[in-house]
């Protein structure tokens, strides 16, 4: 059975089965509740205390208090409430305060959100300062030390969570004391925790907030660092718990698994050493070297965690590199937020200064103090197997020419399309309305499949097909005579192979007609894809067929194609969703049904096959779907059941099928995360 490598530990982690068994031991036999007298409780009360007592020695509390709570973002609140209630008290006694709260331009959302509300909740206006920083991800220290006399509150974190960039805290320190800021000083440790050295109390750090499940504890246990001396105001208050300063009964299983982890910790016998990491970094990024041309790392080694790698690839972007990763159940993060459409850039690379390809195209991988040289070794295979399936597909450059594609190929970016008609046969192709962001991939896939580009043609007069020329190179006649709309002048029709390509004008617009040619003619019954950037052509009805497909060149519902006949009555999508659950009993009735595995190629063969066998897999991408749909309604109709990673791509297949009048096209709800399938290689 293979199983998933979990290079995520940044977001969280799994939890230390030591700290499995503390938990369960405090809920099955000291299940007391720590503010009860009786022995029952008293058991519980020590092993509160003695947590407690580990973190301190740990983070060198010293006289300060530590209190636990619910994680790093109850932490954050506690924290600047506790400092803007001082500060307005300070004000209001007519004490003059800094006006600026000061925080890293990269710290985690927590931060800059806690104190925007707080700040408006309690009537402060006090001005919010971003603190920029350079490329390399360190704070603008000359800024800072403009800005300390006037700040309330400073907040950088020792270590940041996408690019596991350490703060120098140090340098902040000495420039606090030199300036003589009389600003509290906030430091986000929820990356620090079994990474980087603390000794709290030796620093004139006033808050640190920690969060028990980024290091092997359980989500929803954490805690708060307060300097003796630094104001303080209890966030919860109610039965007096944690010395008054956060009511609420304990979360006694979470405060076992913490100590569990944080026995560890100081026993030095459980986590790698910070060598030991750096080596198994330094190993991951020779594979990703190797596997992927041209990655760039987004955070300088030398200056991050020995945990973190933060990188991106060229031409290639986080979803599509999310996904293969994902299909080689290697679990690596976005550097950045993604839409279906888009990956929307990390703000924490564009406040370094990364270009938009590389902020919009990063990838976190990250991993615990506990990773093993085995899981190391087995996630540099994988690297390479995902680098072999990127080059397989043309997305990253091939030395040897790849098997070459046949058919239409839909090029899609924020709701516009190229499309791409090839020709295995000739090794030649036409390519339709060229996207100025589609240059690079169109030209990677002509290259890397040796093909000749026979035309760019468009749609419309407004596209700009120079920059793909100049691109193409060789592959293309970049002297051929053509008219405005990139049309071979004179020719009445394209061939390529067995296909033939019309050009129809009807006012502005220009469409295209392609299907194989009868005596030289192309009847509309032959038609079987028009290509317009006009989503009904009611000119275009005589020159077609009921079973042409209208391939637009905007798409902005991700309906890939339309059908010349009117739609058929959508169906909800519940109708069209088969649950995992269901699968089997459902092929067993169904024994001609295809399956259908609508993930891009590169997915597909970088797909490690589950154990569990199961029915074979056909791979149609959904950048291939309108050729397959073509295919699907001409012949016999079968059941069909698509599926993806997650089960949103296998519901647009199966939605745009029934929408050209397929009655039996089916989604798996969940998608391979929930039902794993074996899948034809
Ligand atoms: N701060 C940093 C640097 C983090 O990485 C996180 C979690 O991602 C948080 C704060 C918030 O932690 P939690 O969600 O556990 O409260």
């Amino acid at each position: 059975m293979t199983t998933e490598i979990y290079l995520d530990g940044n977001a969280t982690t799994a939890v230390l089965p030591a700290a499995i068994a503390a938990a369960a031991d405090a809920m099955g036999q000291r299940y007391g509740n720590p503010s009860s007298s009786h022995g029952t409780g008293l058991k519980a009360k020590v092993l509160l205390d003695q947590t407690r007592a580990c973190a301190a020695r740990l983070l060198g509390v010293g006289d300060g208090r530590l209190m636990f709570n619910s994680g790093a973002t109850e932490g954050i609140q506690t924290a600047v409430l506790s400092a803007l209630v001082a500060l307005r008290e300070r004000r209001e006694r007519g004490e003059a305060i800094g006006s600026l709260l000061v925080y890293g331009a990269t710290e985690h959302k927590a931060v800059p959100e806690s104190l925007a509300h707080w700040n408006r909740l309690l009537g402060l206006n006090l001005t919010l300062q971003k603190l920029p920083v350079d490329q390399d991800g360190a704070h603008d220290l000359a800024l800072l030390r403009e800005l300390a006399p006037r700040a309330a509150l400073v907040c950088t974190m020792a270590a940041n969570n996408e690019t596991g960039i350490v703060t120098n805290l140090a340098a902040i320190e000495v420039l606090l004391a030199e300036t003589g800021s009389a600003a509290y000083w906030l430091v986000d440790c929820v990356q620090a925790l079994g990474k980087l050295d603390l000794d709290l109390a030796s620093t004139r750090i006033d808050y640190a907030p920690f969060s028990g499940h980024k290091l092997y504890a359980p989500k929803g246990i954490g805690m708060l660092y307060v300097r003796a001396g630094a104001p303080f105001t209890p966030l919860i208050m109610g039965g007096g718990q944690e010395g008054g300063q956060r009511s609420g009964t304990e979360n006694m299983a979470g405060i076992a698994a913490l100590g569990a982890v944080l026995s560890a910790l100081e026993r030095g016998d459980t986590f790698r050493s910070h060598h030991q990491l750096a080596s198994f970094r330094a190993r991951l990024a020779e594979s990703l070297r190797a596997a992927l041309p041209g990655v760039v790392f987004n955070n300088p080694f030398d200056k991050s965690l020995p945990t973190t790698l933060n990188f991106s690839v060229p031409g290639l972007s986080s979803r599509e590199l999310m996904d293969v990763f994902d299909a080689a159940q290697v679990r690596v993060s976005s550097g950045s937020a993604c839409s279906a459409a888009k990956a929307a850039p990390s703000y924490v690379l564009d406040a370094m200064h990364a270009p938009l390809w590389r902020s919009a195209g990063a990838i976190r991988m990250s991993f615990g103090p506990l990773a093993d040289e085995a899981t190391i070794n087995d996630a540099c295979r994988r690297i390479e197997r995902c680098g072999a399936a990127l080059r397989a597909s043309c997305l990253i450059p091939s030395e040897r020419t790849a098997v070459p594609h046949d058919g239409l190929l839909q090029l899609g970016v924020e709701g516009a399309c190229s499309w791409m008609v090839l020709d295995a046969a000739s090794r030649s192709c036409i390519v339709i309305d060229p996207l100025p962001e589609m240059t690079t991939r169109i030209e990677s896939y002509v290259r890397c499949q040796n093909y000749q580009v026979q035309a760019i043609v468009s749609t419309s007069l407004d596209t700009d097909r120079s920059m793909l020329i100049s691109a193409l190179g060789r592959h293309v006649d970049s002297h051929a005579a053509t008219d405005a709309y990139g049309w071979p002048a004179a020719a009445h029709a394209i061939q390529l192979g067995t296909q033939t390509l019309l050009s129809v004008s009807d006012g502005a617009a220009r469409h295209y007609l392609l299907g194989e040619a009868v005596d030289a003619a192309l009847p509309p019954q032959a038609v079987r894809f028009v290509f317009s950037a006009r989503p009904a052509v009611e000119a275009l009805r005589p020159l077609t067929c009921a079973q042409t497909l209208l391939c637009p060149t905007r798409d902005e519902h991700n309906q890939f194609c339309v059908g010349m006949a009117a739609p058929a009555a959508t169906a909800a999508p519940a109708a069209l969703q088969l649950d995992s659950a269901a699968l089997d009993a459902f092929l067993q009735a169904h024994p001609d049904a295809e399956l259908v595995d609508v993930r891009e190629p590169y997915e597909f063969a970088a797909t490690i096959t589950p154990g569990a066998a199961g029915r074979s897999a056909r791979s149609v991408p959904l950048s291939r779907l309108a050729e397959h749909a073509s295919s699907w309604l001409h012949a016999e109709q079968i059941p069909l059941v698509f599926f993806c990673r997650s089960g949103n791509r296998s519901l647009k297949a199966a939605q745009l099928l029934r929408r050209l009048g397929h009655g039996q096209a089916y989604s798996l709800g969940g998608g391979l995360a929930l039902a794993p399938l074996a899948h034809a290689a």
